[in-house]
């Protein structure tokens, strides 16, 4: 059953989608060759806990970190650690937050200073597909209406969809029904209603999109070694097309 929020539990998402939002300006004015991902861990955890939230991946099914942050070929789940950010990579990086009950979870890839044109055009085009999948986040349109508008994007740029991992429902869980696969038909699945909040999130290879995880139980990586990029908002369906709840206020579309 997907649940429908009303307009107090929408405000609370909100907050928390907001200290994500902040958290992740926070990430992109950090990142420069050279930072450890276990000092953006640290720095981001503790600005989430200034705001009298929790990181919410912390523990969650036993994840060791407090964030994710990915590197190049690595598609989600990179664990925080001793590597050192390289002139040239991409680096996703994926923060969940609880306040008050209530989750926030969004992601974005970033540049690591100059990076090729290829990789610069894979994160473009992956940030591009989700605003696909959320213009089509609209009461009326069906659930695959979403996935199709991801996937169609992405693929006629010459990428591709990874299928293992989905977006998802957000609530007072992080991860609530639906599943939101990042390809599919359209006009297919459950009716979209207002106060249905979901975590819209491609996960796009420049090569192929199979991945597998590593020995460290966690990291997600591309079969093919190519680089990956992801990009996560969440959102509220409104009678009036989806509004971003993950946007900080500074930020444009
Ligand atoms: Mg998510």
């Amino acid at each position: 059953m997907i649940n429908i929020k009303n307009s107090r539990e929408i405000e609370f998402l909100r907050k928390s989608a907001q200290i994500v939002a902040e958290s992740l300006l926070l990430a992109q004015s950090r990142i420069q060759p050279g930072v450890r991902t276990i000092d953006l861990d640290k720095e981001i955890s503790e600005y989430i806990r200034s705001k009298g939230a929790r990181p919410a991946f912390r523990d969650f099914h036993g994840y060791p970190a407090n964030i994710c942050v990915s590197i190049n070929d690595q598609v989600v789940h990179g664990i925080p650690g001793p590597r050192v950010l390289r002139e040239g990579d991409i680096v996703s990086v994926d923060i969940g937050v609880e306040l008050n009950g209530y989750y926030g979870d969004a992601a974005r890839t970033f540049a690591v200073g100059k990076v090729s044109s290829e990789k610069e055009k894979l994160v473009r085009v992956t940030r591009e597909s989700l605003y696909k999948g959320i213009e089509a986040a609209r009461e009326g349109n069906r659930l695959y209406d979403i996935s199709y508008a991801i996937q169609t994007h992405v693929e006629s740029a010459g990428f591709s969809v990874v299928r293992d991992l989905v977006g998802h429902g957000i609530g007072k869980q992080m991860h609530e029904e639906p599943q939101i696969p990042n390809y599919g038909k359209a006009d297919r699945g459950p009716r979209l209603k207002a106060g249905m909040v979901f975590a819209i999130e491609p996960m796009v290879n420049m090569g192929e999109y199979k991945v597998y995880t590593q020995d460290d139980q966690w990291t997600v990586v591309t079969r093919d070694g190519l680089p990956s990029a992801h990009f996560e908002h969440d959102v509220v369906i409104t009678k009036n097309g989806a509004e971003i709840l993950s946007l900080a206020a500074s930020e444009e579309i």
